[in-house]
């Protein structure tokens, strides 16, 4: 066990160098100088273990130790390579990590797997360069299309295609099916939440990923003096907001888990001391497991800020811009993820993510399913992410187990 500690931590540490930041964190970018250097370190490592490497058009990396029975059938397993700006050293790179330790492991001590193994290292998941996500699984599975980023740039001005070229990957063939080999995806990944933390336990077996609606909600009323205008004449967008917002989080707080929502944008128009408030602007973000729960609740909120809308004086315009359904994981895999942690007397909880992940994407064409680690405070996206060492090695081990029983049992 010490030794898996150990190493994983060493792992960790190692593939942190490419692209890590001065004062602690690490920026790994799509396709930046950062970027292809920790493809090329994991592409080095992946050969001095015995797996065989390459990389499909877009640059997300493989490994594969090819299965002796059915090499026709893939047990995939890995993680997204890229991070947020100044991002911590576990999202994503833990899970490519403790696949590429798992597989090895399972080589060394059983030798070559009956089914075929491949570890993948996911060119993008995050939109932190350009504004789109899950550019590498969203290719594996054929979803992704050119015209998707063709008219997208990063932050410097530097349009997608160019940076693509530059880093020495193209455009898929979009008329080529998906690979139909992939049999199984599990990903390990850090919860980036604080239930594992709070329940105490090692690992969470994830059985869904939820869905999400996202709006933008605009309140048009009247701007006036704010000294000359009586209470009773006034139709203040701010008034209307404060009230709906604090009626759709109560709301929200009463329906209860796994139901999230949240508030997290507020902008006043003309936002100036002495004016009534014409405009109000906030955003919705609201989360749950359930794609029925999610439309009734959403069905909700909609009449109650209408109600409100109506009885305020002001217009009120809702404009919903994201709606993603709920993804459930596969039950055969969760199956195999729960046994072998119940075997190997791993602590863990059948749980859902609150947020998005190549599993979801991949879920839709691959029996898929996940595991988390513990994150402390639930902290994520930020330099002070941080599992335990005993936490990241209870992980490994789950996945090489699973593993085990996917690509070495008949
Ligand atoms: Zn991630």
């Amino acid at each position: 066990m010490e030794n898996i500690q150990t190493e994983t931590i060493r792992l960790v540490e190692w593939l942190s160098q490419f692209g890590n930041d001065p004062d602690g964190g690490v920026s790994r970018l799509l396709y930046s100088k950062e970027w292809t250097a920790a493809q090329k370190a994991l592409e080095q490592y992946m050969q001095e273990e015995g797996f065989t490497t390459y990389y499909d058009e877009i640059g997300n990396l493989y490994g594969r130790l090819e299965g002796s029975q059915h090499p026709d059938e893939t047990i995939m397993s890995g993680s997204h390579v890229d991070t947020v700006r100044n991002g911590g050293k576990y999202d994503g790179q833990y899970g490519i990590i403790a696949a590429l330790m798992a597989m090895r492991d399972l080589k060394r001590q059983y030798g070559q797997p009956l089914r075929t193994l491949e570890v993948v290292s996911f060119a993008e998941e995050e939109g932190s360069r350009f504004p789109y996500t899950f550019w590498g699984s969203k290719n594996l599975t054929g979803v992704a299309k050119k015209e998707d980023v063709l008219e997208i740039a990063d932050f410097n001005g530097v349009p997608f295609t160019e940076a693509m070229a530059q880093a020495g990957f193209r455009f898929r063939d979009e008329s080529a099916e998906p690979r139909p080999d992939i049999k199984a995806f599990v990903e390990l990944h850090i919860e980036q939440g604080s239930v594992l933390e709070h329940e105490g336990l090692s690992v969470g077996v994830v059985h869904s990923i939820v869905g999400q609606r996202r709006f933008t909600i605009e309140i048009a009323g009247e701007a006036n003096h704010a000294g000359t205008t009586p209470m009773g004449y006034r139709k203040d967008a701010v008034h209307a907001a404060g009230r709906m917002i604090q009626q759709i989080l109560d709301r929200a707080q009463a329906y209860g888990d796994p139901l999230v929502t949240t508030v997290g944008k507020l902008e006043v128009k003309p936002n100036v001391v002495n004016v009534v408030p014409g405009k109000a602007l906030f955003t919705l973000d609201i989360r749950h497991t359930d794609k029925e729960e999610l439309i009734r609740f959403t069905g909700e909120v909609t009449e109650l800020m209408q109600h409100t809308a109506r009885t305020s004086g002001v217009e009120l315009k809702i404009d919903m811009w994201m709606d993603e359904d709920p993804v459930p994981m596969n039950n055969r895999i969760l199956d195999v993820l729960e046994r072998q942690c119940r075997e190997h007397n791993i602590p863990f909880k059948l749980m859902h993510s609150g947020a998005g992940h190549d599993s979801q994407i991949m879920a839709k064409f691959v029996p898929t399913a996940m595991l988390f680690v513990p994150s402390r405070k639930g902290i994520s996206h930020n330099p002070e992410e941080y599992t335990s060492p005993e936490h990241l090695a209870d992980g490994v081990q789950a996945l090489t187990h699973a593993l085990y029983e996917l690509a070495y049992q008949a």
